[in-house]
């Protein structure tokens, strides 16, 4: 059976997460490519080892009681640009792609600037965001060509429709036996000035209306949006702008967010969202249904 190099055990996760919570995993490896990637995912099946792609940590909240298994840490950051294509590894932070785009005038990722994340993780959720000006939703998927995935042990090159996106949804969440390895995006050449003006209304947008995680870190909205009402209007109509468990809290900017006010656990997360849930369907009939996942013990 093969080896894993620099295999660390009991690694705290809470670091890796952008909401500064979540115990030990048992395993932890880095990958600094997506051999890398292939390597930890084939050593983990041989030994029937749990394991989990951790991008940026964004959008999961990882249990007190940690992981058992394999926490496979996705640095695997390489990418490069063919004319108007970007194609990148999985781990390769977004920000850093919608930097490297403007620098060569190529437009399509701007759309996405303050959202933190790697492209794995963009593709499992369907990166979107609705446009300050409040008239569209730009979805990730509109700039996929195509992609390289691990699906069991077989690797294989991908076309767009394979991942059946959707809103918060793709195939990711339905096979999770498929992990993203690279991803190629069709961008178009556009004046690098009118690229900048659109990341910073959007970082603007963010500024105002969002809390910034350098001051409370959370995971940006919890709840799935319910269209054409809202899910932070639901909560911010139950009253439930600042209620906090422990170091828990929903803030009075974002009623769809809970943010981590310092010593927050996951349990006092899980039992906001809980309360949430349970308030927002009891006066007003409509079930919030988280997006994050839960990863781990709790
Ligand atoms: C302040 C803030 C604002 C946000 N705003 C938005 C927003 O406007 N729009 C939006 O859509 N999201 C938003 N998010 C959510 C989050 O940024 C995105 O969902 C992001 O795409 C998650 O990427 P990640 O790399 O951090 O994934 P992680 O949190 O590390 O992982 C999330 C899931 O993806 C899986 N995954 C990661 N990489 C791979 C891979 N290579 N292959 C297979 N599965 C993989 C993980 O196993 C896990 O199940 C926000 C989050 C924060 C903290």
């Amino acid at each position: 059976m093969p080896t894993l190099t620099n295999l660390k055990e009991n690694v705290v996760l809470a670091p890796y997460t952008t909401y500064k919570i979540g115990g030990k995993a048992d395993y932890f490896f880095t990958a600094n490519n997506k051999d890398d990637l292939v390597k930890a995912i084939n050593w983990s099946k041989e030994r029937s080892i749990p394991f989990f792609v951790l991008g940026g940590g964004s959008n999961i909240l990882v249990g007190d009681g940690g992981f058992r298994g394999l926490v496979i840490y996705n640095k695997a950051q390489n990418f490069k640009f063919d004319g108007e294509l970007l194609i990148a590894e999985s781990g390769a932070v977004i920000s850093d792609l919608i930097g490297r785009s403007l620098e060569r005038g190529l437009s399509g990722l701007e759309h996405f600037a303050g959202i933190p994340g790697t492209v794995g993780g963009a593709i499992r959720q369907n990166l979107h965001f609705l446009s300050p000006d409040r008239a569209s939703t730009i979805f990730i998927e509109s700039i996929v060509k195509h992609g390289l995935v691990l699906e069991g042990v077989i690797e294989k090159k991908v076309e767009k429709d394979y991942f059946k996106f959707g809103y918060d949804d793709s195939i990711l969440h339905h096979n999770k036996d498929i992990c993203v390895l690279e991803t190629t995006f069709e961008l178009e050449s556009k004046d690098p000035k009118l690229i900048q003006t659109q990341i910073s209304a959007n970082l603007d947008w963010r500024n105002q209306k969002q809390t910034q995680l350098s001051s409370f870190p959370s995971c940006g909205s919890v709840f799935k949006k319910i269209e054409g009402i809202g899910a932070g209007r639901l909560i911010e109509k139950c009253g439930l702008k600042g209620k906090q468990i422990g170091g828990a809290l929903i803030p009075e900017k974002h009623a769809n967010y809970i943010v981590n006010t310092g010593n927050a656990t996951a349990r006092n997360v899980r039992e906001l969202i809980t309360l949430v849930q349970e308030k927002v369907f009891k006066e007003t009939g409509h079930k919030l249904e988280p997006e994050i996942s839960f990863i781990g013990e709790f």
